[in-house]
């Protein structure tokens, strides 16, 4: 793997952390500014949940779960102007956000013949450079020579109320106290599983989202990303 500082297409951007820290809308508009492509790692596993849903599949089924990455096409926007994702052509977009692909998906990404199907799509996707990778591993394990790290947080409560707010945005029927729950639910899976389990990695930029507009946040990352450009 190689770090793509040196390289003229620029750099590999990382930026990891749980559920509803801000990583989606503050990863899509770093990208925008940078004239950068967004890879959306979480999106990569939703839509492995989604096909497993689809195909009634059971999800501690490793070996029948790791067949559905087989000739798996996941996409993302090419114009890159929007978030929609691709399986095998069809936009699914919508389909993988529900809370219940969020439960699955954060089952089935403990799955280790997953991770590294999807580590390689991830890596052919990023290795060029000019890319903001976001998901839980990306500076740990997918691209632990990325030029540039964060690690992005928020209290459980604030995270959740994203979550809820984002949800009931799009008219899916939510409770608070429910959608706090879940995330604190696949937080614990997130960080407890064997494999990739989400960590900061050493070398990562940390910022507490919590009672930060996503603004705030993106100032802070474009000036770390600008810095590092000049290099
Ligand atoms: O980021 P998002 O909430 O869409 O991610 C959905 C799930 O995908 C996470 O809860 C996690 O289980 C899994 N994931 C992962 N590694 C990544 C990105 C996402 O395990 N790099």
């Amino acid at each position: 793997m190689t770090s793509a500082a040196a390289g003229s297409k620029g750099l590999i951007i990382a930026i990891d952390g749980p559920s509803g820290a801000g990583k989606s809308s503050v990863t899509h508009a770093l990208a925008e500014r940078l004239g950068y492509v967004h890879i959306d790692t979480g999106a990569m596993f939703r839509v492995v949940a989604l096909m497993v849903q689809r195909n009634g599949i059971d999800p501690v089924d490793e070996a029948a779960v790791a067949e559905v990455c087989q000739g798996l096409v996941i996409e993302f926007d090419p114009a890159g102007g929007s978030k929609r994702v691709f399986a095998n052509g069809e936009d699914v977009s919508a389909l993988i956000r529900s809370p219940e692909i969020s439960l699955l998906t954060s089952q089935v990404a403990a799955l280790p013949q997953v991770r590294q199907a999807l580590l390689t799509m991830q890596r052919q996707l990023g290795r060029q450079g000019g890319v903001v990778l976001e998901g839980r591993d990306i500076g740990t394990v997918v691209f632990p020579d990325a030029d540039l790290k964060f690690f992005l947080t928020a209290t459980p409560e604030e995270r959740g109320r994203r979550r809820y707010e984002e949800l009931s945005a799009k008219g899916v029927a939510v409770d608070l106290q429910q959608t706090v729950v879940e995330v604190m639910q696949r937080d614990q899976q997130d960080m407890m599983r064997e494999h990739a389990p989400l960590r900061r990695a050493a070398d990562a930029v940390e910022i507490d989202s919590t009672g930060l507009a996503p603004e705030e946040v993106l100032a802070v990352m474009l000036a770390e990303a600008r810095g590092r450009e000049g290099q």
